[in-house]
């Protein structure tokens, strides 16, 4: 039987080959388990409550888009409900899915699991891919799927998922928000927001079109400036609209950082770990009501446990230490990827966010050997060379990467590593 290019790289044998990215994912941030995890201060209560939507929500959130996965690429279902049940005994209480998570599979780990419980328990999150859904009666296939799939009767909080120019247009076009709005009438929906990825003006015409009661951006010490967060911060607290956070750790690399970095922070405390510096810069701001981290080992959900519960807002001086580390974080930065997987499929089968955290691990450690066989273990048919600059990728990016020039340097420099 002949196989597509697609159908071989999902087949058994290319999972297979995978399998130590695929669990190198779900260990995102990829980081060594915190040291001597056991030896640090312990919680001294529940997580953090914050009022979001006026409910009492907290503070972090369990992002379910990184969740632990097995040899076959599937989620480690065990290992999921184990994080979960933890963190719902720590006092958290906010479960974020969405409709292409684990392509499809986290709506329906997550429903399994949370429909054993008292419903006023938790919230239950989701949110609408209007690129997905593409038409008006896609809205109603997808959001039927979403409830279907999450054994749901209502969502606590929903949201229109990544939000920027294109997808408001396409929004507009299939009438999503006048879709949304029956949902909401009929109890489907608790609370309407959106998310957001794109220049903070093309937030403006959002913005007017709904009094939406709390909003998702990507807002980290990193991106404050660079991606222009502090101005969505400001668009949405100016209009009094709660403020969720995602990629709080910018998918992970707050956590790993890099050498220097990482000494600053641990000679200012040498017991906390560099994810909750990152934590607690983003919860010192007051229109923060709910911080999502994909938590997909035991270690980090308890770090970030004794991070929240309760958190402590910076002093002046730790903004101090955060600034210095940053400083000397970004010297040795390379392709800023947030393991968000936006851009996959790709149709020639390029491992972009595999390749992309590969490559900024070797730029932060130098780690010359452990790249080349890291990236000798992707399938040759996975590696940057095979990029045939269709451009596809490079419209889902949410970080705006120019993902085949980015792979077009990895090759060359691979080959040239290679050849030393
Ligand atoms: S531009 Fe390259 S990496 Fe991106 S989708 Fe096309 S072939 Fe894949
Ligand atoms: S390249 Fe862009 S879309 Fe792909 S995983 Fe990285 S940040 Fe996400």
């Amino acid at each position: 039987m002949n196989m597509t290019r697609r159908e071989f790289l999902k087949s058994a044998a290319v999972l297979a080959a995978l399998a130590p990215f695929a669990r190198l994912r779900a260990q995102d941030p990829a980081t060594p388990p915190a040291e001597g995890a056991d030896a640090k201060p312990r919680a001294t209560g529940p997580i953090t409550r914050r009022t979001m939507a006026g409910e009492s929500v907290s503070l972090l959130g369990f992002g379910c888009m990184r969740l632990p996965r097995g040899g076959d690429g599937k989620i480690d279902r065990p290992a999921a409900e184990r994080l979960w049940s933890r963190y719902l005994e720590a006092g958290g209480n906010y479960f974020d899915t969405a409709y292409m998570y684990h392509d499809g599979e986290s709506e329906v780990a997550v429903g399994e699991f949370l429909s054993k419980r008292p419903r006023d328990s938790y919230f239950l999150v989701d949110k609408m891919p209007v690129w997905m859904a593409r038409t008006e009666d896609g809205l109603k296939r997808v959001f039927d799927d979403q409830l279907a799939r999450t054994k749901a009767e209502y969502f606590d909080f929903y949201l229109m998922h990544s939000l920027g120019w294109g997808n408001w247009d396409l929004a507009r076009k299939i009438h999503a928000l006048e879709f949304l709005l029956e949902r909401k009438k009929e109890g489907r929906i608790r609370h309407l927001g959106f998310s957001f990825h794109d220049a903070p003006e093309a937030m403006d015409p959002i913005l007017d079109a709904y009094d939406w009661e709390f909003a998702m951006i990507q807002l980290n010490y990193q991106d404050w400036t660079r991606y222009r967060s502090k101005e969505q911060y400001e668009k949405l607290t100016a209009k009094g609209i709660d403020v969720a956070v995602m990629e709080p750790l910018r998918g992970g690399a707050l956590a790993r950082l890099n050498d220097p970095a990482k000494a600053i922070l641990r000679q200012a405390d040498p017991d906390a770990s560099p994810a909750s510096w990152a934590f607690r810069w983003v919860a010192s701001l007051p229109g923060v009501k709910l911080i999502n981290s994909g938590m997909g080992r035991d270690s980090d959900l308890e770090d970030n446990i004794r991070t929240f519960s309760p958190v402590k807002e910076l002093s002046d001086d730790e903004r101090g230490t955060i600034a210095a580390a940053l400083a000397a974080f970004q010297q040795s930065q390379a392709v800023p990827c947030t393991a968000c997987r936006y851009c996959v499929p790709c149709p020639a089968g390029v491992a972009i966010p595999e390749i992309f955290a590969l490559w900024n691990a070797y730029k932060a450690d130098g780690e010359k050997g452990r790249f080349l066989r890291g990236y000798e273990k992707l399938p040759e048919d996975a590696r940057a060379s095979e990029c045939v600059r269709c451009m596809r990728c490079t419209k889902h990016c949410p970080q705006k990467i120019a993902i085949p020039d980015e792979l077009a340097k990895i090759d060359a420099e691979y080959l040239a590593l290679k050849g030393d």
